[in-house]
């Protein structure tokens, strides 16, 4: 009796958590559109599961030309040139990015409570914005979630 007890306060406890949690999860994902038809599977599952690039690993770690970075998925104008900085954490980095650029959640997955943007055209994932160091904010952005064009 006492065993059949804690399975029904065990049950109970996770329709609770999936009746709140599951209409949000969702809400979310139904708000990613894919755009883009040639995005490859690596892209797609950073965009879609909020997956992360391998440090070191995006060729806009080393790009200082001027320009804009635009979403690699749906095309918006997401961050300029003038805001990146070396972050040292080998992913491209911004200070600030364009107003209205992205929409911001709490994320508490990896065991820490976390700010994650994603695309406010689009909807897709980008990355997770930390106030830290020096800086006002660091935008820790996945490169492959993002396409340089050079020019003012
Ligand atoms: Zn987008």
């Amino acid at each position: 009796m006492k065993h059949l007890r804690r399975n029904f306060f065990k049950l109970i406890g996770v329709s609770f958590l999936s009746t709140f949690l599951l209409p949000y999860k969702l809400l979310y994902s139904a708000t990613k559109k894919i755009i883009n038809p040639d995005l490859t599977e690596e892209q797609k599952n950073i965009m879609l599961n909020e997956a992360t690039e391998r440090p070191y690993s995006s060729p806009l770690n080393n790009e200082k030309r001027k320009g804009f970075f635009h979403c690699a998925n749906c095309g918006a104008k997401l961050f300029s040139s003038d805001a990146k900085f070396d972050s040292g954490t080998g992913w491209p980095s911004f200070t600030e990015s364009l107003p209205g650029a992205f929409k911001t959640k709490i994320d508490y997955s990896l065991g820490m409570k976390r700010i994650e943007y994603h695309c406010a055209t689009c909807g897709v994932h980008h990355g997770h914005v930390f106030a830290d160091g020096l800086q006002k904010k660091r935008f820790c952005s996945n490169g492959l979630c993002l396409i340089f064009k050079p020019g003012i």
